[in-house]
């Protein structure tokens, strides 16, 4: 209940805006992550930091929440051991699939979702093969892999040359999908196994990157929505899932083609602080809670989120001081290229 305390792994932004809506509904976060640029912590309760592999550490915080949850799916399952299942949510499950790009994808195909072409590559032939099958593609590492990272992109088998050795970490290969546009599906699960969506925006990427999220979406997602987020009700359902979780699409001329899930709040869903009556934000911390969850419906006509990626020389306090504008910049210490400082939400009502 509200007075309650919610531990939450990893301190980036999205744990930044998580501890400040908890803090709205009157509970108090505790973040724990290893040494880093931990921005949830100037706004939690408290911060705890420490090496994912220190099992005390971990237990010491696990015993001062009622419930634990995650910002980022890479934390390392076995840090997930110092807490109890029924006080962990989503559950470990969730961030088991969603931590391996293949399991992911035969996860989500045994649900009937479809998915680009792949096969997957552990040595040098297994890619030489999977080139020769699938044509053109993308050249990904299973596991932790984010914005790009750990991505190799190949348009013949004249490029395997030149490609950076894998250092014997699994991958897999996807053949290229040709999409119109991209969207993700975002849904929140309760304790009691009710389902919300918020609208679908357009979501356009810069370097691997998510740059824009757009509403209205267009025709082309609106007519594929309905699709993919029955597929996501499976995935969520079929998971057990309590949260948010984030499924990515591409539209295609054949429908939606699952690319992947992030078993957490998503970027593409920012807009929903100002945008939505009750933000993505907001109803991962209800549903961990267990709360009811809020309405999701749009509040506005039309909504653009733009990243503020590195350091891209604009001036953002002065660029928002005029109309529905909201800026958040996530007090990063270092504007490293690639590195997401803020997000900027532009309104029409
Ligand atoms: P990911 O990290 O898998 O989300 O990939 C980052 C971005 O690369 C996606 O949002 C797409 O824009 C592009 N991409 C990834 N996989 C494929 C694919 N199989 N075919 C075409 N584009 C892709």
């Amino acid at each position: 209940m509200p007075g309650g305390t919610i531990g939450i792994l990893g301190g980036g932004q999205l744990g930044r805006m998580l501890a400040i809506s908890a803090a709205q509904l009157g509970y108090r976060c505790i973040g724990y992550a290893p040494e880093g640029d931990n921005v949830a912590a100037p706004v939690s309760a408290d911060f705890v930091t420490a090496g994912w592999d220190d099992a005390a550490a971990l237990a010491r915080f696990a015993a001062r929440c009622d419930v634990v949850t995650w910002e980022f799916e890479n934390v390392p399952l076995a840090a997930l051991d110092a807490v109890a299942p029924e006080r962990l949510f989503p559950p470990r499950g969730a961030l088991e699939v969603a931590q391996d790009r293949l399991d992911e994808k035969r996860f989500v195909e045994g649900l009937g979702g479809r998915t680009a072409p792949y096969a997957p590559v552990d040595t040098a032939p297994d890619l030489e093969d999977a080139v020769r099958r699938l044509g053109g593609g993308i050249l990904k590492t299973r596991r932790e892999g984010y914005d790009g990272k750990g991505q190799w992109r190949i348009a013949s088998e004249r490029d395997l040359a030149a490609l950076p050795a894998l250092g014997g970490r699994p991958a897999i290969y996807e053949g290229l999908v040709r999409f119109d546009v991209e969207f993700s599906v975002i849904v929140a699960r309760s304790r009691s196994g009710e389902l919300r969506f918020w609208d679908s925006t357009a979501n356009e990427h810069r370097d691997g990157i998510l740059n824009r999220s757009l509403l209205p979406a267009g025709a082309v997602i609106e007519g594929q929505v309905e699709e993919a987020r029955a597929l996501s009700r499976r995935v969520a359902e079929g998971l057990g899932y309590v949260g948010v979780l984030t499924l990515e699409f591409f539209a295609t001329a054949q429908g939606p083609v699952f690319n992947e899930m992030a078993p957490r709040v998503h970027n593409s869903g920012h807009w929903t602080i100002e945008g939505a009556a009750t933000s993505q934000f907001e109803n991962h911390i209800r549903a961990v809670a267990g709360l009811p969850l809020g309405d999701t419906r749009t509040t506005a006509q039309a909504v653009e989120m733009t990243n503020i990626v590195g350091d891209d020389g604009a001036d953002w306090l002065e660029a928002s001081v005029d109309g529905e504008v909201h800026l958040h910049l996530y007090g990063k210490q270092e504007a490293r290229e690639g590195r997401k400082m803020g997000h900027v939400t532009r309104l029409s009502r």
